[in-house]
């Protein structure tokens, strides 16, 4: 652990340090650990696989409405979009809370 001069007071601080001891300037950048970054990405890749899961199920959806027979068919369709959706939307929810607080269990310490 080396010794440098603090650029804003001159005073010595260590080469490790976050911030200067004396006058309180941040001499580095908090670094987001290899397990943060993973989180970090995992939250991203994951909502956009949501959001492309609730686009794609809805399009495949209004098909089957379209395409059914009968009213009472196309009723059952809708109900079952309306179900599908929010078990998507619950769902990414969900994974956004849990992850969510990954991201902020990893975030970066100052
Ligand atoms: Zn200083």
């Amino acid at each position: 652990m080396a010794l440098i001069a603090c650029p804003e007071c001159s005073a010595d601080v260590s080469d490790s340090a976050l911030n200067c001891a004396k006058c309180g300037v941040q001499l580095r950048k908090p670094k987001r650990g290899f397990f943060g970054k993973i989180i970090k990405y995992t939250f991203i890749v994951f909502n956009l696989l949501m959001g492309w899961w609730l686009v794609a199920g809805m399009g495949a959806a209004s098909e089957t409405i379209q395409t059914a027979g009968s009213s009472a068919e196309q009723a059952g369709a809708a109900i079952g979009t309306g179900l599908g959706a929010a078990m998507i939307i619950g769902l990414w929810v969900f994974g956004d809370i849990i992850l969510g607080l990954f991201v902020m269990l990893t975030r970066p310490k100052s």
